[in-house]
């Protein structure tokens, strides 16, 4: 069985999902504090908090666990400025405790939900493995030092890891069941999509001024779907590679050309404001994702339009 930490959550429940409908049994704990009850498809839930080894160590001893996927994680960027504390403690020492009990119960297996953001500031692009790693936030780095202990218990007691960095994930479910659902709201596409219902005034586009062709900046945008696939292709190949992995389309959208594709789609216009720019936010990330096809046989194949379509369909027709 495979225990999904966070699979109440974005990424986490849509994992979940593809998980069960390619045949594996799946028990999901979450503390419910961001994720969402209805989001679980599986009928093993159980409420656990990282940071209580007790609430962790009881679903390791009720299910017979062979694998963990982590995605248990505070993300919001801005607020980790503002209250590292929060983020160091969470995400560092809650996976160090999920590690504990993991360790203690003899399950070696972990996938890992990472980020670009370890990246920080890019020194080329396509951004491949051995790009340089240099966080600007403490959320980015968070991941890191996970990132870190992975390698070193790797090395010292036998876990296989794999540390699975995101781009931009956006879309929604193809059958319109399961979606983003985020409060507050900051990424951009969902942002948009309100924006163009009605639900907010505007969309404000943090930054006309960039080095890119239309000066807006420009991100690697890859279906939720598709990551979900990586997350199962990452637990059949655990035990023969272990390290990070980039996990992207490798084209890069502007900020103006998500709001065309959404314009176009949805047959809307999208009220536009344009300001100045968001502290923090590199012109250009765009994954190199050669080696996620090498060692995984990963290959995205959702299109922005796909984004674009579920993204709307769950928009206009949301359950949470
Ligand atoms: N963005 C924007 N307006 C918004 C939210 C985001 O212009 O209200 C831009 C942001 O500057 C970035 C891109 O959209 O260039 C994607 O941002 P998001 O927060 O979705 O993801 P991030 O790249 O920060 O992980």
């Amino acid at each position: 069985m495979i225990l999904v930490m966070g699979g109440a959550g974005y990424i986490g429940s849509h994992t979940v999902k593809h998980l069960i409908e390619n045949g594996y049994e799946v028990v999901v704990a979450d503390n419910l504090s961001m994720g969402h009850r209805e989001a679980v498809t599986t009928p093993h839930f159980e409420i656990a908090d990282l940071a209580d080894k007790d609430s962790l160590d009881r679903v390791f001893k009720k299910y017979k666990i062979d694998s963990v996927i982590h995605f248990a994680a505070f993300i919001a960027v801005g607020e980790s400025v503002e209250n590292p504390a929060k983020y160091y403690r969470n995400n560092v020492i809650g996976t160090i405790n999920l590690l504990d009990v993991m360790l203690a119960n003899n399950v070696k297996n972990i996938v890992f939900s990472s980020t670009a953001a370890v990246f920080g500031n890019p020194e080329y692009t396509p951004i491949d493995e051995a790009h340089k790693t240099s966080p600007i936030n403490p959320y980015g780095w968070t991941k890191l030092m996970i990132e870190k202990i992975f390698a070193d218990y790797h090395t010292a007691y036998g876990l296989n890891y794999i540390a699975l960095r995101y781009f931009n994930a956006s879309g929604c479910s193809t059958d319109g069941t399961i979606g983003e659902s985020h409060n507050p709201e900051t990424h951009l596409i969902p942002l948009v999509l309100k924006a163009i219902k009605g639900d907010r005034e505007n969309i404000k586009v943090f930054g006309t001024d960039y080095d890119t062709p239309d000066g807006t900046c420009i991100r690697d945008y890859i279906h939720v779907e598709d990551l979900a696939l990586a997350h199962r292709l990452a637990i059949e190949n655990i035990s023969k590679f272990s390290g990070t992995i980039n996990l992207g389309t490798s084209t890069g959208t502007s900020v103006k050309e998500i709001i065309n594709i959404a314009e176009k789609i949805t047959g809307r216009p999208c009220p536009t404001v344009f300001e100045s720019r968001r502290a923090g936010d590199p012109a250009i990330l765009c994954a190199d994702n050669k080696k996620a096809g090498e060692i995984l046989g990963w290959h995205p194949t959702h299109t922005m339009e796909d984004i674009i379509k579920t993204a709307w369909n769950w928009e206009l027709n949301k359950k949470y």
